[in-house]
């Protein structure tokens, strides 16, 4: 028993944890939990606990259900929520593995943990720092009602006793009990539409950090009877919720993306980083942006990118070099505008990953950068400057996808197979759906 271990059942004890709860996500983004008594906890360990993969979204066929989650003692945590003066509830997030021991290729903290292990053996480590928005709704969603949000306000106004605020404040205290640390916090642009931003941590910690932070800022809506939704465009009428992600390598303890006197202090390898991103975006999207619903967000306007460019300080670009400090070369980064908060971000982390790291190997040059509005320039402006659009649906991005290389090397063959029939058969369903928009515009002519 190593030392981390160790110190977990120290902490079971002094703090009278009654109940262990084992994390871990399914392919698709869910969390999933099995609670175990504190006597099980040497015994996960060492072998983890057996549980039906065939049960779980993607997991396995059924001849080779079996599966066992491995707790990871680095990630142990009280739960602030079900945990008063009285006993406690912890939980840690799992490694799945199979009986022989050999890591489960289904499980998507393994797909990144092998991407990182790629980005190692380069030399680098990445850190990710996500801007994640969300929606608060006054009740629990029912059945074709349209939901109502909890106020009016805008981006980052400041009213009075508002819902949202305390809402936050809530969130944050939670989070930050959970050693989650929280940078920055604010109303966004729609209405009852929030952002909290998680300080940047290693990529492997952030995408834990948020299937914790999903689970924390519903749990804490709940107990103020509202209802919170990173669903990705809600509202027709409103701004989709983003996950925007700044991003940078790191060789040691020195940024691999930053050179002193550099065009926006970015060096080669930022530049060639940026350029697999692009090269492969397209490839990619039905990952970072994995529901029908993702792509009404990625529509333009919203400040959502809809075409593939990066460019200092636009907004409107799908890669955004942000403003840099003089002398601050650590915090070089580029943020990665597509994702959304609705993804799995074990598999959106991968895949971004990959396509830089690929942009790296190979020496990709960087495009001219898109200085103007991308929106607002003519289909044959974009054309003449190179810009190609994002997909355009959840059925352009599987198309897409199918063929691409990266995806499959970088998923491994069981996601990737899983994901693009799970995604066929999302599209399938949707493409039946008779819509309120088509009966308001066709009974009254036709
Ligand atoms: N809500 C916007 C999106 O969906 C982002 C707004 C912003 O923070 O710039 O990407
Ligand atoms: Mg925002
Ligand atoms: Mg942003």
């Amino acid at each position: 028993m190593g030392k981390q271990e160790d110190f977990v059942l120290r902490a079971l004890e002094e703090r009278d944890v009654r109940f262990v709860r084992l994390w871990f996500t399914d392919v698709l983004g869910f969390l999933k939990s099995v609670a175990v008594a504190p006597a099980e906890l040497e015994g996960a360990f060492s072998e983890g606990i057996g549980f039906d993969g065939s049960a779980i979204e993607g997991f396995a066929r059924v001849y080779e259900a079996d599966m066992l989650a491995k707790p990871d003692p680095s990630t142990f945590q009280i739960l602030p929520w079900r945990s008063g003066d009285g006993p406690s509830t912890a939980r840690m997030f799992c490694d799945i593995v199979m009986p022989d021991g050999s890591p489960s290729y289904a499980d998507p903290r393994y797909v990144l943990k092998r991407t990182l292990g790629r980005a190692a053996e380069m030399g680098f480590t990445f850190y990710t720092h996500p801007e994640i928005e969300f929606y608060l709704f006054k009740d629990t969603p029912q059945p074709g009602a349209e939901p109502v949000p909890v106020d009016r306000s805008g981006y980052f106004d400041h009213t009075a006793q508002s819902m949202g605020a305390d809402f936050r404040r809530e969130a944050i205290t939670m989070l930050e009990s959970m050693g989650i640390s929280v940078e920055f916090s604010h109303h966004e642009g729609g209405p009852g539409q929030q952002e909290i931003d998680l300080r940047y941590a290693d990529a492997l910690s952030t995408a834990d950090n948020i299937m914790t932070f999903r689970t924390v800022i519903r749990e804490v809506a709940l107990s103020q009877d509202i209802w919170a939704t990173f669903m990705p465009k809600p509202f027709t009428g409103h701004p989709g919720s983003g996950m925007h992600t700044h991003v940078s390598l790191f060789e040691g303890d020195r940024n691999a993306f930053f050179e002193a006197g550099a065009e926006y202090q970015l060096s080669k390898t930022g530049r060639q980083f940026i350029a697999g991103v692009l090269t492969h975006a397209a490839e990619i999207t039905c990952i970072t942006n994995q529901w029908v619903n993702s792509y009404k967000r990625l529509i333009g306007g919203g400040e959502a990118p809809s075409y593939i460019c990066w460019g200092h300080n636009n907004r409107s670009a799908m890669v955004r070099v942000p403003m840099y400090k003089p002398n601050k070369g650590q915090s070089t980064r580029i943020e990665l505008r597509t994702i959304d908060a609705a993804c799995n971000p074990y598999l959106a982390f991968a895949v971004t990953l990959a396509a830089g790291l690929k942009g790296i190997e190979e020496g990709y040059d960087l495009p001219r950068e898109a200085e103007d509005d991308v929106w607002s320039l003519t289909e044959r402006e974009r054309k003449s400057l190179g810009i190609q659009p994002l997909p355009k649906s959840l059925y352009d991005a599987i198309g897409i996808a199918e063929s691409s290389e990266l995806l499959a090397e970088t998923l491994g063959e069981h996601v990737f197979d899983f994901f693009l029939r799970n995604k066929r058969s999302e599209w399938d369903d949707y493409r039946g759906q008779v819509s309120v928009h088509e009966r308001d515009l066709m009974l009254p002519v036709i």
